[in-house]
């Protein structure tokens, strides 16, 4: 029987599709991993915070850990951090950015424990 790993829209957690054995249709309950993530799907406010995340970095030019991207974007507030965290790992599941633990790139962004650094994709140089 198939089994497809999907990734969470909004948190980035690979889960495993069982619907698609009943339908081929790729509905909107595929794209997320639970109800909570669907009802926080991901907003133009959280695609421009994925893109100040990018700005961020590329101005860092190094690895930059969580708590310091927080500091740097004024997000410290628990609601605020959750949401950079996700945006985070959305970007490193696309490819624009890398999250980094104990010297290894993260292979499954949604499921990385913190603290965790980021980076730019291609960036070497360590904090
Ligand atoms: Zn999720």
């Amino acid at each position: 029987m198939e089994m497809i790993l999907r990734c969470c829209r909004t948190c980035a957690r690979p889960f495993s599709d069982r619907a698609s054995w009943r339908s081929r249709q790729i509905s909107e309950s595929l794209r997320y991993c639970s109800a909570g993530c669907r009802r926080t799907k991901p907003t133009q406010r959280d695609r421009a915070l994925e893109q100040r995340v990018l700005d961020a970095l590329a101005v860092a030019d190094a690895h930059v850990e969580l708590k310091e991207l927080q500091e740097a974007l004024k997000l410290q507030a628990t609601p605020d951090k959750t949401r950079l965290e996700r945006a985070v790992k959305r970007l490193a599941l696309r490819g624009a950015l890398q999250i980094w633990r104990n010297g290894r790139v993260e292979v499954e962004p949604g499921n990385a424990r913190k603290p965790f650094s980021v980076a730019l994709a291609g960036s070497k140089r360590e904090a």
